[in-house]
């Protein structure tokens, strides 16, 4: 392994840069989009590059030796760019993706749109909406009022008319989310199936106050990409290069 290119953004991204660094040569990328990250050990650029294209360039300009993406389930559009860019240059591109959550009794849709139609269908008044910054674009006409939560503020125009936002980043504990339920009067959960152990107890609240679930499918990943779902099973990809 020369020159590793760790696409990151989450915690297990900077679970890996830590198990590596400093025996392998490793650059964590990061996206930009928050104030303020969680920063890994090692070397980090922050910024888009500009398409497959420029992660081509990129690949090539840097002599990048392999690209683990260990990017959100939900950054589709990285995760496309690099599986493509990586393929055109002859680069080895490992997947590393974390387990979705089992489905349970969640009301399963593909697609923010499909969540806010559920809302409607069903006539929930009052709505945990967790599906970040970006998804509240498709609740924008919803009636209901929306608890929001994300990291950074969603564009005003995006909200629906009734709301309240709540700024903050987990990892978020069984008891404040059960409070947070319940001081609400949250009648239904929307959320991304983002697996992991960070975010998982807002299900575990709504499972005990018997509080729907509208779970957000994850988006396939490209096809024929070979794909970990550990840190520790891409430690050893990248130690076998
Ligand atoms: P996305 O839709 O897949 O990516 C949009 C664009 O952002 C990409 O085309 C790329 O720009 C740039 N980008 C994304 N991840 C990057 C990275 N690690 N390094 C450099 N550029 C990156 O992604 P997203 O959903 O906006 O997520 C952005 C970042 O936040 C990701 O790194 C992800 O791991 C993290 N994150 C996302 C979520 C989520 O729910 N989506 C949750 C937690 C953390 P160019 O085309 O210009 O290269």
């Amino acid at each position: 392994m020369k020159l590793l290119l760790l696409l990151g953004g989450t915690s297990e991204a900077r679970a890996l840069a830590k198990r590596l660094h400093p025996d392998v040569e490793l650059i964590s990328s990061l996206a930009g989009r928050v104030p303020d990250p969680a920063l890994p050990v090692g070397a980090v650029r922050i910024g888009g590059f500009g398409g497959v294209a420029g992660l081509r360039t990129y690949l090539q300009d840097n002599e990048i030796t392999a690209v683990v993406d260990a990017t959100h389930p939900f950054a589709a559009n990285i995760t496309a760019n690099a599986a493509q860019a990586c393929a055109a240059v002859g680069v080895p591109h490992l997947v590393l993706a974390r387990p979705a959550w089992p489905h349970g009794d969640a009301i399963v849709v593909a697609d923010d749109r499909h969540a806010a139609q559920t809302v409607k269908d069903h006539g929930y008044q009052r709505v945990f909406l967790t599906t970040g910054r970006s998804g509240t674009t498709a609740f924008r006409t919803s009636d209901a009022w929306f608890l929001i939560r994300a990291v950074t503020p969603p564009e005003p125009e995006t909200l629906p008319p009734h709301h309240e936002i709540l700024l903050s980043r987990g990892p978020y504990g069984y008891d404040n989310e059960l409070a947070l339920l319940r001081d609400h009067r949250i009648d239904a959960l929307v959320t991304k199936n983002s697996g992991g152990s960070m975010t998982r107890a807002k299900l575990d609240a709504a499972a005990a106050l018997k509080i729907p679930v509208i779970m957000v499918d994850r988006p396939p990943l490209p096809a024929g990409v070979a794909t970990v779902a550990t840190v520790d099973d891409a430690a050893e990809w990248v130690r076998a290069r």
